[in-house]
């Protein structure tokens, strides 16, 4: 029986083995899958407030760009590490080749701990980053992009930086920047908007209705919550919400918008229960997060962290679909439990494929200098999850199989196919 993990590397490597099994891969091009293409590592330089210089490590991860330049998010944290990144970077990969958007799949991050961090010595670290970082980057090398805990703002020093360094312009080297610097205003809220898109996708085929569906939704940060408030603008019933602190349940239904000025307000959102206009009604509580997963809702969202779902609670989720909207927060041996347990997931590299499909249209509208109506965005954002939700579906049932194994026989194929390409293989 294959070793039970919960490393993100363990998995990606586990789930890129089955599509290649299935495919047929070469085993040349099985090995260059497999392994980035670059691992970049080093340490950060800061100089704090207090005079001190302090050092962090650092990651960029290239794992292909056979179908055009590296894309995928900074994330920065205390937790970050190498085999995580390698993991993100992999998915990055499938992501963009599932939805065909003409990038392929990097990630970066830094070993930090930012809650920690004033705004002057978060702008040292982002500028630190560019300046160990200036050489792999570019509009068509490498465009990171906001992740955990990074912003437009945090973009907006990295692109300042880059430019500086270089000494040209290059609003396409970064996606997630602030509008004027040549960001779109709906970047922030489109993975939120691709998992709802997802969703209602999802509904479609099970024949959900709104206004009967119940979503319990884990991490309240800036997906979890723009795809709650779309998905309550919809009808849908949300009924728990959690960030890091804890998590919250009512089975009337929640307002996100409400539990949001609550949680900023009092810093986390277990102080939000009894907030009237958040839970209106009596039958509210404090629940742990742990319990946020296992409620029986219709709709179950991770919205968090990499494995989150694993072999010790899979038996005890109650969902009837799990829509992935953090990337890996199901181990593949949770995912075999759920599917023994007939529930669906829609996985994470087409649920939270709207931020990176986001970040293409900023890119495209950077390179052409030509910027189009807001609207725009969603419309065609949600064309192309729509597109792959089909296909991805269609495809697992040409293969008896579950939606991720579709999603990956698709996603793999194509960089392979590409690789094949450009080595004659
Ligand atoms: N960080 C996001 C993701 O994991 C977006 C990446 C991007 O826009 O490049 O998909």
């Amino acid at each position: 029986m294959a070793k039970i993990s919960d490393n993100p590397l363990d998995s990606a490597r586990k789930q890129l083995r089955a599509a290649a099994a299935i495919l047929k891969i070469e085993p040349k091009v099985l090995a260059v899958l497999s392994e980035p293409k670059n691992e970049l590592t080093d340490d950060i330089p800061v100089k704090m407030d207090d005079g001190e210089t302090e050092y962090f490590n650092s990651f960029r991860i290239q794992h292909n760009d056979a179908l055009g330049p590296y894309k995928g998010g900074i994330r920065f944290g205390s937790d970050v590490s190498m085999d995580e990144v390698k993991a993100l970077a992999m998915w990055m990969t499938w992501k963009t080749a599932l939805v065909g958007i003409p990038f392929g799949g990097a990630k970066g991050g830094i070993i930090c701990d930012p809650k920690k961090f004033s705004q002057a010595e978060l702008e040292r670290l982002s500028r630190g980053y560019v300046q160990q970082y200036v050489d792999s980057i570019g509009p068509h090398k490498d465009i990171p992009a906001p992740d955990m805990y990074t912003n437009a703002q945090i973009m907006a020093w990295m692109l300042d930086e880059y430019e500086k360094l270089t000494g040209r312009h290059a609003p396409g080297a970064f996606t997630g920047k602030p509008v004027e610097l040549g960001g779109i205003g709906s970047r922030e809220s489109a993975t939120g908007y691709g998992g709802f898109v997802a969703v209602q996708q999802v509904a479609k085929l099970l024949k959900l209705k709104p206004k009967s569906t119940t979503v319990a939704i884990q991490g309240f940060g800036n997906v979890g919550h723009h795809a709650a408030q779309f998905l309550f603008d919809a009808g849908y019933k949300i009924v728990a919400l959690s960030d890091s602190q804890g998590a919250i349940y009512n089975k009337k239904g929640l307002n996100p918008a409400a539990a949001m000025t609550c949680k900023l307000e009092k810093g986390m959102i277990a102080e939000c229960y009894y907030a009237g206009s958040v839970v209106n009604g009596s039958k509210s509580g404090v629940i742990k997060n742990e319990e946020l997963l296992e409620l029986g809702v219709d709709i179950l969202m991770p919205a968090a962290l990499e494995s989150q779902i694993t072999a010790k609670n899979a038996n005890s989720i109650k969902a009837k679909v799990v829509v992935e909207l953090a990337n890996g927060p199901t181990t593949p041996e949770a995912d075999r439990i759920l599917q023994q347990k007939k529930i669906k997931v829609v996985p994470d590299v087409l649920a939270n494929s709207g931020g990176v499909i986001g970040s293409y249209f900023e890119w495209v509208q950077n390179n052409y200098g030509y910027y189009w109506a807001d609207d725009e965005v969603h419309d065609k954002l949600s064309k192309l999850v729509t597109a792959a939700f089909a296909k991805a579906v269609a495809k697992s049932r040409e293969h008896n199989a579950d939606i991720r194994t579709g999603a990956y026989l698709l996603a793999v194929s194509r960089v392979a196919r590409a690789i094949g390409l450009r080595r004659g293989i």
